[in-house]
């Protein structure tokens, strides 16, 4: 039997992978293992969206619940630029994901990351290859793009929180620096 070990960046993304899957009879299991998620109450909230899903949708979901802000960094600390942050981010989440789903006799891995038009693709697809080959199993890819704006759409009408950047830190401020530049001016 295949047996598939989806990688879960966050509630909204999984919407269309967790669809598409159901109508191929796909057997699957997601994963939560997300250290790039800063700060602490942005991961706390990101989990409950991913609760939520997995309630609404029926879902069985393995829980890494360690906040990685020490870890990460660590992992980022040469290379914290984009792209090079983003690949180093990809290849930690999905290294973890093909050894647990390794472990635990999965038939393949995958991410839900495939879901979004804002991640680095093709660099996602390359990486998942590469580990497939080092720990010798199947990288799913799909091409889940197509369905952004079906899971979009869903979030919004099952009340599922959609967060306002990627994750990291540095997302975040790459995502507000510029508003929080534009009300320093006004106040001045
Ligand atoms: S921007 Fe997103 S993908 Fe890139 S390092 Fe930050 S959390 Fe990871």
């Amino acid at each position: 039997m295949f047996k598939l070990l989806l990688h879960i960046c966050c509630g909204p993304c999984s919407l269309y992978p967790i669809q598409t899957l159901r109508e191929r009879n796909i057997y699957f299991t997601g994963y939560f293992y997300n250290p790039n998620i800063h700060p602490l109450q942005e991961f706390k909230a990101r989990i409950r969206a991913l609760e939520e899903v997995a309630k609404q949708e029926g879902i069985e979901i393995i829980w890494d619940r360690t906040y990685g802000l020490k870890s990460f960094l660590e992992e980022t600390l040469l290379c914290w630029e984009k792209p090079k942050r983003c690949e180093r981010c990809y290849y930690i989440r999905l290294e973890k994901t093909a050894k647990l789903a390794k472990s635990l006799n999965y038939t393949a891995f995958t991410t839900t990351l495939l879901q979004s038009p804002f991640q680095l693709h093709d660099l996602i697809k390359s990486i998942g290859e590469e580990i497939a080959e080092k720990y010798q199993i199947e990288f799913f890819y799909e091409d889940w793009r197509k369905g952004y704006k079906i899971g979009k759409e869903k979030a919004h009408s099952l009340g599922i929180y959609r967060q306002k950047y990627c994750g990291c830190i540095f997302s975040e401020e790459e995502r507000f620096s510029r508003n929080s530049l534009v009300f320093q001016t006004k106040k001045d």
